[in-house]
């Protein structure tokens, strides 16, 4: 199964794909998370990636591209995986189309998250995320056991430069912009299931699976 997980910054992609990864047992590829990796470890790209990372803006189409052409070579995706974050800009979407294609395989859903503005954006301003393993917690929604700390491996839990307020409205722009019209995209291809995050846990995870059952 290869599965795109769509939708604005702070909807919950992250924390539905640690669901969908347990229960289906395939990788997740979140594009966020490779890129933080990157700044924080000074590897290839890492000073041209970082202002945009702080700024809330979408990294160069050729960088990210580059970076998940390497983690699709790996062989944990022989047997599918769930995109978080990627694509964001159709370009992006044509690539992965492309490199799907050379194979004879194709995405087989996109999940397209949606909230209101206000509930993403309480959302993003509670999430807290673990240091070393990134789990994803909110202070009120889905609080850690111990204050700080993962309930997973321990590690510190901090917050995201860009989910300070400054940069969230930023994100929630970008996102409209830039990466909204990837649903027209992908409705064309009769790909996209809407799911409601307003709902409670048990029925988005309800609604994902009969999704994914189609
Ligand atoms: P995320 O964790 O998915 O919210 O991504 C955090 C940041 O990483 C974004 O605000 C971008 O700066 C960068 N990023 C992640 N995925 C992509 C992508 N597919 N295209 C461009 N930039 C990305």
């Amino acid at each position: 199964m290869r599965l795109i997980i769509f939708g604005p910054p702070g909807v919950g992609k992250g924390t539905l794909s640690a669901r969908v990864v347990q229960k289906y047992g395939i990788p997740h590829i979140s594009s966020g998370n490779i890129i933080r990796e990157i700044v924080a470890t000074g590897d290839k790209y890492a000073s041209e990636a970082k202002p945009y990372l702080e700024k809330g803006l979408l990294v160069p189409d050729r960088i990210i591209i580059d970076l998940i052409e390497h983690r699709l070579r790996q062989k944990d995706c022989d047997n599918g995986y769930i995109l978080d974050g990627f694509p964001r800009t159709v370009e992006q979407a044509r690539f992965l189309a492309k490199r799907l294609g050379k194979n004879g395989r194709q995405i087989n859903h996109v999940l397209n998250l949606q909230a209101s503005e206000k509930t993403i954006i309480e959302r993003l301003s509670g999430r807290r995320m673990c240091k070393k393993c990134d789990a994803i917690y909110h202070l009120e929604n889905i609080p850690p056991k111990v204050p700080g700390k993962c309930d997973q491996c321990g590690g510190e839990l901090f917050q995201r430069e860009d989910d300070k307020p400054e940069t969230i409205k930023k994100r929630i722009s970008v996102y409209n912009e830039q990466t909204k019209p990837l649903i027209q995209y992908y409705r064309n291809k009769k790909l996209i299931r809407n799911i409601d995050t307003n709902e409670p846990l048990d029925e988005i995870y309800a609604d994902v699976d009969k999704a994914l059952s189609s």
